[in-house]
């Protein structure tokens, strides 16, 4: 755990989140800032910044959730498809330094990209 990341905060129960999948590797939480209905993260309970910090089963396992997850949250909010995106990195946009997998739902009518 890092003390200041605030995805941590969120996997040790210290910062309150909507989570919607949890197993002993990774959590899957709503955004708090959702770019559409059902903006899901996925991250690894572990903290690694960025994907090339991430040990290989860790990643595996992110996948593993990321592929479980992504057809369930299009279903839950009736999406078309979704973006499943990571932001690597600072100059990517990548605003916590905790690695996160992004579910965006899409919309045929939702009229262009996230
Ligand atoms: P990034 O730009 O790093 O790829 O995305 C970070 C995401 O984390 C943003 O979409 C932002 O809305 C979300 N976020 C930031 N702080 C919190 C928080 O405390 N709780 C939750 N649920 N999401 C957060
Ligand atoms: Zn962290």
């Amino acid at each position: 755990m890092a003390e200041d990341c605030i995805f941590c905060q969120i996997v040790d129960g210290e910062i309150p989140a909507r989570v919607v999948y949890e197993d002993a590797d990774v959590l899957a939480f709503l955004d708090a800032n959702p770019l559409a209905p059902g903006h899901t993260l996925v991250i690894p309970k572990e903290h690694h910044e960025t994907l090339g910090d991430v040990p290989p089963e860790s990643g595996e396992m992110m996948f593993a959730a990321l592929h479980y997850l992504t057809p369930i949250v299009e279903d839950v909010v009736g999406a078309d498809g979704s973006n499943v995106a990571f932001n690597n990195g600072e100059a990517a946009g990548q605003e916590v330094p905790h690695v996160h997998g992004h579910i965006i739902p899409r919309f045929d009518d939702d009229g262009g990209r996230p």
